[in-house]
């Protein structure tokens, strides 16, 4: 016997759940409540045991995941430098107290990139080819970002994308997007402490088990990471080489970031985008390329994000994302996923062809291989024609949502 349709409806409303849903179905919803409904996939609910609890620190590896303690264990040489605080809380007397002779290269103290023990690599805070912005993102997957994807997608255009492992858990059919329109997706912590204030093995796990969600959704192993608040030094950079991990920070700040919590006003982001984009045209990227701190943590900062495009797409000769301005054409562990060089895809852009990754084999996550980008190969923003394009977002009045932005101002870049 069969449960008629109506039956069924009623069972799942009684749930408080949505049915299976599928990236392509997820990604084809606009409105921010139907975005932001909970929602469950057995790829991620089959796989709970796994992680640490989700939307809370995880300040130990669980005892029963033998494989990460292995990991772990099997790490040596970390340098012996102190946690700066506690459970991921910076303590203002190591902020005061902290040598200016900055020994630990610890970049909230110094802006520090060049790390003072040897044998780690240099954090990535500009890009190499020049007047090229390295074009992303931090703190998503936010659940209501659809019409922000929709907009980068009609402008042919890839971002790199720092995920928080937490986010990808909530809301892993908008993970599988960002992956199936070719975006770049890089590690932003499991829980966004700050890293220099956890123990060794925290500090592992929030990168580890961020690694493992996102492996675990989109099919790939990401190999680059952005500390939350910029929060690093020799330590951690040490602990996420040994995950492959690339450091990546930023030299200019949008301080979108700042407006949820009432620390700037619109009027400044504004500001500090069009200094960003005086900056270009005085010659300052003309040897080397920016990177700057931008969000998709609000609907207010992903607004702003397509409010600004076309003045960033004027003012570069390119927008990028990271990986492709390294020329990195095998970003992820899994070598069959491959990246364009920088010149192919300048060269696609310009002739208003395709320029999304590809995969030779599946990656992994169901949906993670749509593959194609539903780009309309419209050209770059210069046209001006998206211009006028507004997302017409506003905020979700449901309680979840209410929550995440409240989370997310606490978590706050
Ligand atoms: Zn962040």
């Amino acid at each position: 016997m069969h449960a008629s349709p109506f039956v069924t409806v009623v069972a799942l409303l009684l749930l408080g759940a949505r049915a299976e849903q599928t990236e392509q179905g997820e990604a084809a919803l606009t409105d921010d409540t139907a975005q932001c409904a909970p929602y469950s996939i057995a790829l991620v609910t089959n796989a709970l045991s796994s992680f640490p609890t989700i939307g809370q620190p995880v300040l130990s590896i669980p005892a029963n995941d033998t494989v990460a303690l292995a990991k772990f264990n099997a790490i040596t040489g970390i340098p012996n430098i102190a946690p700066k605080g506690v459970n991921g809380t910076l303590s203002n007397d190591t902020i005061n107290n902290y040598p200016a002779t900055d020994p630990d290269c610890w970049w909230t103290s110094s802006d520090c990139v060049t790390p003072k023990v040897s044998g780690l690599a240099p954090d990535i805070s500009s890009v190499p080819e020049p007047r090229t912005l390295g074009y992303g993102f931090d703190d998503g997957p936010f659940c209501s970002h659809n019409e922000f994807y929709n907009y980068l997608s009609a402008q042919n255009q890839k971002a790199t994308m720092f995920y928080i492992g937490t986010n990808v858990m909530w809301f892993p059919l908008q993970a599988q997007r960002a992956a199936a329109d070719g975006h770049q997706i890089c590690v932003h912590t499991w829980s966004h402490r700050a890293m220099t204030a956890l123990t060794n093995e925290a500090a592992f796990a929030e990168l580890y088990y961020t690694i493992q969600a996102i492996k675990l959704v989109t099919g790939v192993t990401p190999q680059c990471w952005r500390p939350p608040m910029g929060d690093v030094d020799d330590r951690i950079r040490y602990i996420a080489s040994k995950l492959n991990l690339e450091t990546i920070l930023w030299k200019y700040d949008s301080f979108d970031w700042k407006v949820a919590s009432g620390q700037a006003t619109t009027a400044d982001v504004t500001a500090n985008y069009q200094s960003l984009i005086t900056a270009v045209g005085a010659g300052t990227f003309d040897t080397v390329g920016a990177i700057m701190l931008t969000h998709e943590l609000t609907n207010y900062t992903m607004q702003t994000a397509v409010d600004n495009y076309p003045k960033l797409a004027e003012a570069f000769d390119h927008l990028v994302p990271i990986a492709v301005a390294q020329n990195k054409t095998q970003p992820y562990a899994e070598t069959n996923v491959t990246f364009p060089s920088f010149a192919a895809y300048v060269s696609s852009r310009s002739s208003g062809g395709s320029n999304s990754t590809s995969s030779s084999g599946a990656a992994g996550g169901s949906g993670s291989a749509k593959g194609s980008s539903p780009s309309s190969g419209s050209s770059q923003g210069t046209t001006g024609s998206s211009g006028a394009v507004s997302l017409q977002l506003s905020y979700a009045s449901s309680g979840l949502v209410a929550a995440l932005t409240l989370l997310g101002a606490i978590l706050a870049l």
